[in-house]
């Protein structure tokens, strides 16, 4: 193991404090993500939207004793750290670059880098797959792809491991040289080029070079000669390479795809001269290209064809979505059934710490399927993680792990299989509990979630939670870094479900919250969010209970004022904090100038009263024509909001922008604080920057039946769905009870089935409705997609004569909602 001295010395930073030798294990970039304080090393960020440096003080009072710096500033006062190993750098991530580069250098064995525009972790997770029935695969967790991820995926290689598989992913020009340092791959697969972050290059052609960069030192590339640009270029740079191809008959491996059957793709390919057929288990594109170069790369490595139809067999689609949701008993699982080894599952532990909707925290847990690990240290290991993650119980499911349960703590249960576990599964023990259930593919997992699951009827609203903070940065970068985000989280989030999102703007460290009525922000209380919330339509008689939750009023009139006043007379005990809202042009709600003169007057007389921040809100910041308009209550706003701090002789917080605002004026009128509503779900209501963003909710439902009607006849109430020609109708499970408006009857709706558009066939119903499926194959069963991705709600909004919030906010609470990470 490397020592905080060489560590210097690798990385040429300089030694502003050394104290002692410390074990040194574990290395950390994410201050909440810390297990074993005294074996690892921080590593202080400055990233566009945190500052690593902010929790030097707090991690060195958890025990970590060694840490990386780039900024002087936060190191000033030594004797904060009597007892740290502290080395100063020019860039952190470029000094965790560097140890992980060396780490990498120690090892002689193969090592496969991936990269591409798509299919990255699932080429990466197959290929362990594949591979780990001869071999001891070392790979990223996840989609740990990044200029931190891949160092920290690289620093996991030890003596026992016989391969590596890792992706890189880049956004910029010039990271893709760095990582390659890091990984220094033997073996190069390159999936594809498509579109994704094409805004971060000038071209297409850029693109391609700088990801090209991986490979300048492998034996070998790996990629499809049909990608006509890719093979240009290797050819240009005369990489070393093995190839495939449907087409070409001079590629290495040629393949032919056959018709598919039963949702498998029998394929056959030619290699050395020679035929093999293979069965794939999967019919889409995406799939199969991606299981190409796996077969290309196991070929290369020269694993026998023959041996190839059993692997390729047992290929299991990956998923990768670690999901949430509601369960028996007011419990709430965290599902991740797709595979179990210690990095996943250490990644689905600081989920399940992070969540704060119940104190008590339960983990079902299979065998593990690491490699290259001695049995009984992994289990100490995954014992150890779990304890220190604040897990209460833990149930281990197979006959590895129930071998090792004296290293678990007293009252964990153990079960042999899956099925014995079901089979004496008592669900009143489970309680108002946050279960994860971390699984290996072989323990069909899947199961039990369906087991813990409440029944619920088909219709979900999936909330990509990935997506969700994508866009919040995007609108972190759209102002000032100084400037605080207030998000909204009225009305269930915009539909979403409020614990969750707030939970998540919490551990994403957002400044505020704010709710309109005093019940949501209570609520939120109640599932542990600890952040300040804003009340917007506080009634006097909620005031004594918000004072209880530390929830602050929105006061918006003199009258309301007075009223808080008489609750919360000099002598009270605590200092509360209050909102005030001015009327700048909106007339809705606020004090206009004159009122906000007799406000301050009173304010001025109850010093014990104060005011933590002003606001007001824009009424058309969505539309470019009513700019001037926006400017002109901007200017309204600062004036007033000079004249509170005048008359209260304090600093407050200002704020007056929406989403809207913030992508029009965001620049200009930031002030000190931004309010984000709808455009954190992905809908981006200027309608300039829609392409920044990502979709958020995706809600989807099944179909019940389908029928074939002849010409002349009817479909639904009042007869008005009319079928001119003979159609094929499908019932879908939906309805204006669940919130799909019934403005979408006859036509006006569509939904999204197998990837087509069908319209709605007459009259929208309370529980279903009824859309034209004429001439596509659909069955009972098969996904509906309501909105979401290739439906946008913009464009619903705009056939009904509403907008997106209301299509958001409608989606009825019988709806089940499913929160899940890629
Ligand atoms: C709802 C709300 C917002 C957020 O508006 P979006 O258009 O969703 O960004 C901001 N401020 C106030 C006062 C609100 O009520």
């Amino acid at each position: 193991m490397l020592n905080f001295k060489e560590i210097a010395q690798i990385t040429r930073g300089t030694l502003v404090q050394w104290k002692d030798h410390y074990p040194l294990q574990h290395l950390v970039t994410d201050s909440r993500k810390v297990v074993n304080a005294n074996s690892s090393l921080f590593f202080a960020i400055k990233g566009e939207f945190h500052d690593g440096h902010q929790y030097l003080p707090e991690l060195y009072a958890q025990g970590v004793r060694q840490f990386i710096v780039e900024d002087a500033d936060h190191i000033m006062d030594l004797s904060a750290y009597p007892e740290a190993n502290i080395l100063l750098v020019s860039n952190s991530i470029d000094a965790l670059q560097c140890v992980a580069g060396h780490h990498r250098r120690q090892f002689t064995l193969p090592v496969i880098g991936i990269t591409g525009s798509n299919g990255k972790t699932i080429v990466k997770e197959w290929l362990a797959q594949l591979l780990s029935v001869t071999e001891r695969v070392v790979k990223s967790p996840r989609s740990y792809n990044s200029q931190i991820g891949v160092p920290l995926s690289v620093w996991q290689i030890n003596e026992s491991h016989t391969i590596g598989v890792f992706e890189a992913g880049i956004s910029q020009p010039d990271e893709m040289q760095k990582l390659a340092t890091v990984v220094q791959p033997s073996i190069g697969i390159f999936t594809n080029l498509g579109s994704a972050h094409d805004e971060g290059f000038e071209s297409q052609e850029q693109k391609l070079e700088e990801k090209l960069k991986l490979f300048e030192e492998v034996k070998c590339l790996v990629y499809c000669k049909d990608q006509v640009e890719v093979h240009q270029a290797v050819q240009e740079h005369k990489l070393p390479h093995f190839n495939w191809s449907k087409s070409h008959q001079q590629a290495d491996v040629q393949i032919e795809i056959l018709p598919a059957r039963q949702q498998k793709t029998p394929i056959q390919f030619q290699y050395l001269r020679k035929k093999y057929g293979l069965t794939l288990p999967f019919t889409d594109e995406a799939s199969l290209e991606n299981a190409l170069h796996c077969l290309t790369v196991l070929l290369y490595l020269g694993v026998e064809p023959d041996q190839l139809v059993v692997r390729f067999g047992r290929l299991v689609p990956v998923a990768m979505r670690l999901e949430r949701k509601e369960a028996i008993n007011g419990c709430y699982v965290i599902d991740d059934t797709y595979n179990n080894d210690v990095a996943g599952l250490r990644i689905a532990l600081d989920v399940l710490a992070h969540q704060s909707r119940h104190g008590r925290k339960t983990l079902i847990l299979s065998d593990l399927l690491e490699a290259g690990v001695e049995e009984e240290a992994l289990y100490r290991q995954v014992a150890q993680e779990v304890s220190s993650r604040g897990v209460d119980r833990v149930i281990g499911i197979g006959d590895i792990i129930s071998r090792h349960q004296e290293l678990f703590p007293a009252g964990s249960e153990f079960y042999l299989g899956t099925d014995s576990f079901l089979g004496q599964l008592r669900p009143e023990t489970f309680r108002q509990e946050t279960i994860l259930v971390k699984g290996a593919r072989v323990f069909e997992f899947e199961k039990i979630v369906a087991a813990l699951q409440q029944q619920v009827h088909g219709t979900v609203l999936e909330v990509n939670l990935d997506a969700l903070v994508h866009n919040l940065n995007y609108y972190r970068s759209k102002v000032p870094a100084s400037t605080k985000i207030m998000v909204m989280v009225k009305a269930f989030a915009y539909g979403a479900g409020s614990y969750e999102i707030a939970n998540l703007l919490q551990f994403h460290r957002v400044d505020y919250l704010a709710v309109a009525y005093a019940d949501e922000g209570i609520a939120l209380r109640e599932h542990g969010i600890t952040l300040p919330i804003m009340v917007m339509n506080p009634s006097p008689d909620s005031f004594l209970k918000m004072e209880q939750f530390n929830l602050e009023p929105e006061i918006y009139s003199p009258d309301l004022l007075h009223r808080f006043l008489d609750y919360f007379p000099e002598n009270s005990a605590k200092t509360p904090l209050i909102h005030l809202k001015l009327d700048t042009g909106m007339h809705r709600l606020g004090f206009d100038v004159a009122e906000l003169e007799e406000a301050l007057e009173v304010l001025a007389q109850v010093p014990h009263v104060r005011v933590q921040s002003v606001f007001s809100h824009l009424a058309g910041a969505d539309e470019a024509l009513y700019n001037d308009f926006s400017r002109s209550q901007m200017q309204q706003f600062t004036q007033m909001a000079a004249r509170v701090e005048e008359v209260l002789g304090y600093k407050v917080i200002k704020h007056i922008l929406n989403s809207a605002g913030i992508v029009r004026f965001g620049q200009e009128a930031a002030f000190d604080m931004v309010r984000l509503g709808i455009g954190l779900y992905g809908v981006e209501s200027s309608g300039t920057e829609q392409s920044g963003l990502l979709t958020v909710g995706r809600l989807k439902t099944t179909v019940s039946q389908v029928k074939q009607i002849k010409a002349g006849d009817t479909v639904g109430y009042s007869r008005k769905g009319i079928a001119e020609t003979a159609k094929q109708t499908a019932t879908i499970a939906i309805g204006y009870a669940d919130g799909y408006d019934r403005r979408f009857s006859n036509g006006i709706g569509e939904v999204l089935i197998n990837g087509h558009r069908a319209p709605i066939i007459g009259n929208v119903c309370m529980d279903m409705c009824m859309v034209d499926v004429t001439g596509l194959d659909v069955r009972a069963g098969d996904e509906v997609v309501v909105f979401g991705e290739g439906l946008p709600l913009t464009e619903l909004a705009t056939r009904i004569g509403t907008i997106p919030y209301e299509l958001l906010t409608n989606v009825s609470t019988r709806v089940k909602r499913v929160f899940y990470n890629e």
